[in-house]
């Protein structure tokens, strides 16, 4: 498999590849489309939405299939991810941190029994979250004060989270929390926290510039009583979670900045051959094509860095500074398309009428979670000098 993957060129799909990237492409554009501005201006993901992501198999991609998943390797859910994304960066990255977050961090380092328990149900029904942001302690992320106490049988769960995605719809908490705050970094910890546990309660939904639909969440953890055996991976081993689970997912927001990207290109190449200027369409204009022409080239260097780095983690490979390359250049291409795709547009495109808008809007954060764009340069940094030594 890996040699004949490796032989290939990296936008070259296999069958099982190229049938549900069309799967997802079809859904996207005939389910979710006609919803996308209504779910914007809700700031809301309505469950029958959810309920059919469920129902295509989209969110337990890498789940086995003895556990209700589709057993189908990481690539498979960049593609997923890719292409809600080019009709809906805010349904994206709900699948997104389901499948690279989620249910990465749970197959990778969950016991058999925490898999047994919890796979069956984030590949039917529960929506997961990952908890590791807080108010004071963002790209130092492992500053964090979320404190966590054991009881007897029972940790006790003290502190909040901040900016939460999918908190709001969420039943399963990847939350990351101390056992003892003088050990640093070597005393965080992942716990499995269930919605239902008491001490649990989603506090204040942020009001944001773009993304809208997706729920980004305080997490207050009051005493939350978690059971011991709902310790994710080791004690003291949630800061290997966090940083591993994290490098994976940056390539899921790699491929969500690709087909933002691929979304708003795809509208401005529709619009400039019907808007008629000095009495034809803008699209013949050179200046106008060329901008196209740029957009599109920047869209396929994001895409093969994207596609490399997933394909390099299927295969085992070294792809830490490869996956920070994609999530870099692919947040700032998105950067530049969004804002280019309404200037084509002219003044229509500033409008509300008109959906390019909130490509603009949804493509900044990009730039921001999972790692903002100094974060990702100082991996790719590091990876680099520490190769020359
Ligand atoms: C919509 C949204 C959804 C999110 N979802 C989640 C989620 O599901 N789970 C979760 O845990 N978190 C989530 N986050 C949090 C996100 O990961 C953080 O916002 C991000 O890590 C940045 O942290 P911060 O906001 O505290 O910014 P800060 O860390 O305060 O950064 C502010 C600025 O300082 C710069 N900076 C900081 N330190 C350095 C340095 N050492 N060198 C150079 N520059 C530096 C940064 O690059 C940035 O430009 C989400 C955020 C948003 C906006």
């Amino acid at each position: 498999m890996s040699e004949y993957a490796r032989s290939l060129p990296l936008t070259d799909l296999s069958q099982d590849e190229a049938e549900f990237r069309q799967v997802v492409r079809d859904f996207a554009d005939e389910r979710i489309r006609p919803r996308v501005h209504a779910m914007d201006e809700a700031e809301q993901i309505p469950r029958d939405v959810i309920d059919a992501c469920f129902e295509l198999g989209l969110m337990g991609i890498e789940i086995s299939a003895e556990y209700g998943g589709a057993a189908a390797p990481f690539f498979m859910s960049i593609l997923a991810i890719e292409q809600l994304a080019r009709v809906d960066p805010s349904l994206a990255v709900l699948v997104d941190v389901q499948n690279t977050l989620v249910n990465n961090a749970l197959l990778r380092w969950g016991t058999e029994s925490q898999r047994k328990k919890y796979c069956p149900k984030l590949a039917s029904e529960w929506v997961g979250a990952y908890a590791l942001s807080e108010a004071d302690s963002g790209s130092d992320a492992f500053a964090l004060a979320c404190r966590a106490e054991a009881d007897g049988d029972h940790y006790t769960l003290t502190g909040q989270k901040l900016w939460i995605t999918n908190a709001a719809e969420a039943e399963l908490f990847i939350v990351m929390a101390t056992i003892d705050p003088a050990k640093g970094y070597k005393g965080i910890t992942s716990f499995l926290v269930e919605r239902s546990f008491p001490g649990l309660t989603i506090g204040k939904k942020e009001l944001k510039l773009g993304i809208r639909a997706s729920s980004t969440c305080e997490l207050i953890l009051e005493g939350c009583r978690v059971p011991r055996e709902n310790v994710l991976g080791e004690p003291g081993k949630g800061y290997k979670i966090a940083i591993e689970t994290l490098n994976e997912g940056r390539i899921g927001i790699g491929a969500q900045m690709v087909g933002l990207s691929q979304g708003a290109l795809d509208l401005a190449v529709q619009y400039s051959q019907e808007r008629q200027q000095f009495g034809r369409p803008i699209a013949e204009f050179q200046a106008v094509q060329f901008e196209l022409a740029e957009l599109a080239t920047q869209i396929e260097a994001a895409r093969l860095l994207t596609y490399n780095a997933a394909r390099l983690r299927d295969v085992r490979l070294p792809f830490v500074k490869e996956a920070a390359m994609a999530k870099l250049f692919a947040s700032r291409t998105a950067e530049r398309v969004a804002s280019s795709a309404i200037e084509v547009h002219g003044g229509y495109g500033f409008t509300r009428e008109y959906p390019i808008e909130k490509y603009f809007r949804d493509q900044k954060v990009g730039q921001i979670y999972e790692g903002t764009t100094n974060m990702q340069l100082t991996v790719i940094a590091k990876q680099i000098l520490g190769k020359m030594h």
